[in-house]
């Protein structure tokens, strides 16, 4: 893998023929969407979205999550990001973006296995570990391949309405300036089921009360 060589070939063969695009992108950014998903790298938000440079703002982090508002932990990564992708860029779009075969869900299942080696890790997905508990309890016969792929679309459901515990991004959802939804790619199929912040599964969250 030679990550230099190909930085050399993007200069030749994809910056050189698009000159002019990319002087264009030199002048500033205006994204129509902030793109909150996993760290996963098979999760690809410019090939998914058929995007060029330019067209999404992103936020990554291991099981896509975003600390609600009056959540303790230092979460200024996030939260700087949202404040400047809606107070200053307008995005239209927040797409909260989860995937099938989540390594960052499914350990969330398995707190216990990875705190002595990942303590930090563990702390960041607690944020959701409280939907694994709720899947736990309501749905205790389910297989656990299933319960892994629920928690995987209701964790990014629920990142709707952490989303909505910051004023300033209820305001621009509240005032139509802004639109958000959920995204969940299968990645075996390539498909992409879409949940509004209301859906078949807002029922689901009121109950597990992080609303
Ligand atoms: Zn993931």
């Amino acid at each position: 893998m030679d990550l230099k060589k190909r930085i050399e070939k993007f200069k030749e063969l994809v910056f050189e023929t698009n000159r002019e695009f990319y002087l264009g992108l030199e002048k500033g950014q205006s994204p129509h969407t902030l793109f909150i998903g996993c760290c996963d790298s098979r999760v690809n938000a410019e090939v998914l979205f058929q995007a060029e440079a330019g067209e999404l703002f992103q936020i990554r982090n291991v099981a896509n999550i975003v600390p609600r508002e009056e959540d303790p932990d230092d979460n200024l990564s996030v939260v700087s990001a949202l404040e400047y992708a809606v107070k200053v860029l307008k995005v239209k779009n927040i797409i909260v973006c989860g995937h099938s075969n989540c390594g960052g869900c499914a350990a969330i299942r398995k707190l216990n296995d990875y705190k002595d080696n990942l303590p930090d890790t563990v702390k960041w997905i607690s944020h959701s570990s409280r939907i694994s508990e709720y899947i736990d309890n309501k749905y205790p016969d389910m297989e656990e391949e299933e319960k892994l792929v629920l928690l995987e679309k209701l964790n990014a459901i629920q990142q709707l309405h952490n989303l909505m515990t910051y004023d300033f991004i209820r305001h621009s959802y509240e005032s139509g300036e802004l639109a958000i939804q959920a995204y969940y790619y299968d990645i075996g199929t390539g498909s992409i089921s879409v949940y509004d912040y209301e859906n078949e599964f807002s029922d689901i969250l009121k109950e597990i009360a992080l609303n």
